[in-house]
């Protein structure tokens, strides 16, 4: 589906070639963990010619995804927007432009280049590692698992985190 024919744009460095596509992707696995995408993937961009048998495609893709709060485990919807360049070329021994070892470059295959790879591994670089549903989460009791933005429960919250013990000794003074 994102495969694009690119002999014209080989033969003529005038040309350049809109990607604009919708992708239908609910899930992708990252690691261990399955991450699950609110909205289809948006994509917007463009394939040009850079010369010396060599085209890069730029894009932005956004989506939404959904992670768990890192603190309360709430699901938060976290609006994502990735940018992708990507290199592709012919002989790619032939680029002889610096520039070129910034990028790993794919090969341009029977005039063909396929999209697919890049854009599912930059959306999956661009998932953030945790999020917060709100900045000062107050997170879960370890005791007794109480969401503590909903209010305090009965536990003695003594579960030995550093943070707690000098607590104690200020109040102790
Ligand atoms: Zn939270
Ligand atoms: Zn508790």
């Amino acid at each position: 589906m994102l495969i694009f024919q690119v002999r014209n744009l080989l033969l003529d460095p005038s040309l350049h070639i809109p990607v604009e596509a919708t992708w239908e992707i609910d899930r992708v696995h990252t690691g261990e963990e399955e991450v699950h995408f609110l909205e289809p993937w948006h994509i917007q961009g463009e394939i040009v010619n850079v010369g010396g048998d060599a085209l890069e495609f730029s894009a932005q893709v956004t989506t939404s995804v959904q992670m768990a709060c890192a603190r309360c485990t709430k699901p938060v919807q976290v609006p994502l927007c990735v940018t992708i360049q990507q290199r592709f070329a012919k002989d790619q021994a032939s680029s002889t432009d610096p520039l070129d070892q910034d990028f790993d470059v794919l090969p341009i295959e029977n005039d063909r280049i396929d999209l697919e790879e890049t854009i599912l591994h930059e959306v999956q670089l661009g998932i953030p590692m945790k999020v917060l549903c709100k900045e000062d989460c107050k997170g879960l009791c370890p005791i007794c698992g109480q969401d503590l933005n909903e209010g305090q429960c009965d536990c003695e919250t003594d579960s030995g985190d550093p943070r707690w013990e000098a607590l104690k000794g200020l109040f102790s003074e």
